[in-house]
């Protein structure tokens, strides 16, 4: 599969080095002081300087060659301390955001994979700013690492790949990022989900890998013609295509598939929405997870109404389909994909009598 290219150099991080990178990095070094460098980023998950099993000067060297891919720009918490999202300022200074969600029994990472995306969907506030740069794997995993110092005792058990970027669309280092959350932070494969506007010949990459990660698909439309206007890569890999790649997927690596649905009002929460979604979802055995719409700047639909979501999803389930609403989380702290974000660089987009820039606190109120 090709890859968009990137005329900017990507930068290396500290965790752009898995266990052999960083012995020959650290060539110089004795072969146990590697393992400690190692053990520091990967187990203890500190800071290359933090390190106390190591020699002052060397800590300090390492500061320099091992840096850091994250700045925090902006910390915001909502849901009563249950749900952390960030704005991080990368090492060009290009902005991605993370989300960590506790729940009762575990705790989820969303994560970015790239600045921007190219897929053009008009709903979704990463595709109105369209493709920056990919994120490397260092870029991903230092991402679930500052999520898992956030998370402290809690475990960080769950990783979904559903944050600002098209992660099928930087595929080799998604899925490096993939293989060291597995290989070196402990993370099982059925615990990592990667989602994707339907992008055919990556699903059929995935399911060529080893390592059987979760597959979640964004269809939000059922039939080619509302799909082809919300989705516009479903002009180049339509339903049927898709369908074919989600049962390859499905064959090879056992996962049941998700399907994502941003209930949009009145144009995908009617009954024949509900009709065309349950057949599609029933003949691949897929989950289906709904959502109301969360409001962009630069779309005008709205999400649907709690009523209309309920009604939906009693529909799917009359018509023997599985389909859950999930709880939208930090709402308030605008953590849908790409929505921080947006109102950082551009201005609120709310038209409500907000105080002037100057006059708003940097970080949201915590
Ligand atoms: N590019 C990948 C992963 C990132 S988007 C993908 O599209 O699957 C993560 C999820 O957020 C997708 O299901 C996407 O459709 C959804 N999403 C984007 N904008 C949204 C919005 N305004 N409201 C609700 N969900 C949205
Ligand atoms: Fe990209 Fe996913 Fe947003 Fe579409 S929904 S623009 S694929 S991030």
């Amino acid at each position: 599969m090709t890859e968009k290219p990137t005329s900017r150099q990507l930068p290396v991080t500290r965790y752009d080095h898995g266990r052999d990178e960083l012995t020959e990095l650290l060539g110089d070094l004795p072969k146990y002081r590697v393992e400690q460098v190692w053990q520091g980023l990967y187990k203890d998950l500190v800071s290359p300087d933090e390190i106390s099993t190591l020699p002052k000067n060397l800590r300090e060297e390492l500061r320099a060659s091992l840096p850091a891919a994250l700045r925090q720009d902006v910390r915001s918490v909502g849901d009563h301390g249950e749900t952390i999202k960030w704005l991080w300022r990368l090492t060009d200074d290009a902005l991605i955001e993370t989300v960590l969600m506790h729940y009762q029994k575990r705790s989820t990472v969303c994560i970015s994979s790239q600045v921007g995306c190219a897929m053009g969907c008009g709903f979704c506030a990463t595709g109105q700013m369209g493709f920056d740069r990919h994120l490397t794997a260092g870029e991903m995993v230092e991402q679930v690492i500052r999520a898992q110092q956030e998370a402290g005792d809690r475990r960080v058990s769950n990783v979904v790949f559903m944050g600002m970027g098209e992660p099928l669309a930087n595929f080799d280092r998604t899925w490096t990022a993939v293989e060291r959350l597995h290989g070196d932070l402990g993370l099982s494969a059925r615990h990592i989900t990667v989602s994707t506007v339907g992008m055919v010949p990556g699903i059929l990459r995935m399911a060529e890998e080893a390592l059987p990660v979760n597959l979640a698909v964004s269809l939000h439309a059922a039939n080619d013609d509302l799909r082809d206007e919300l989705v516009p890569i479903n002009q180049r890999w339509p339903l049927a295509e898709l369908a074919d790649a989600c049962r390859v997927h499905f064959d090879r690596t056992g996962r049941r598939l998700s399907l994502e649905w941003a209930l949009i009002a009145d144009v995908n929460d009617q009954p024949v929405d509900a009709q065309q979604l349950a057949s599609f979802a029933r003949s691949l055995g897929a989950h289906i997870n709904l959502i109301p719409l969360n409001p962009t700047p630069g779309w005008p639909s709205q999400g649907s109404s709690p009523e209309q979501v309920r009604k939906f999803a009693e529909h799917l389930t009359n018509l023997g389909a599985n389909a859950t609403i999930r709880r939208t989380r930090g709402t308030e702290i605008d953590a849908a994909c790409g929505q921080l974000r947006s109102t950082r660089i551009e201005r609120p987009r709310v038209a409500v009598d907000l105080p002037s820039r100057s006059e708003r606190p940097t970080n949201p109120p915590e």
